[in-house]
């Protein structure tokens, strides 16, 4: 899987939740949870959003567009 949550970081916010634009994540049993994988366009903004440094994205996967940070 491209994005990965580690559950021991996350503190179940929802910043990640409302950043996406997918809607790939969710909040289950009190941790963010990768509910629609394959809608993830790998954009990079939960990753940078999360204050908790709980998100892991593969942005070098093949057809991934790229977070540009200006
Ligand atoms: S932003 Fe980070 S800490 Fe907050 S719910 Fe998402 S993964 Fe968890
Ligand atoms: S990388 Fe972008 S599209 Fe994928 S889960 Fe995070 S915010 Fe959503």
């Amino acid at each position: 899987m491209a994005i990965t949550i580690d559950k021991n970081k996350c503190t179940a916010c929802g910043k990640c939740v409302d950043i996406c634009l997918e809607d790939v994540l969710g909040i289950e049993n009190g941790a963010a949870a990768v509910l629609y994988p394959r809608e993830c366009w790998r954009c990079g903004s939960c990753v940078y959003d999360c204050a908790f440094g709980a998100i892991t994205v593969d942005l070098d996967a093949d057809n991934s567009i790229r977070f540009i940070e200006f």
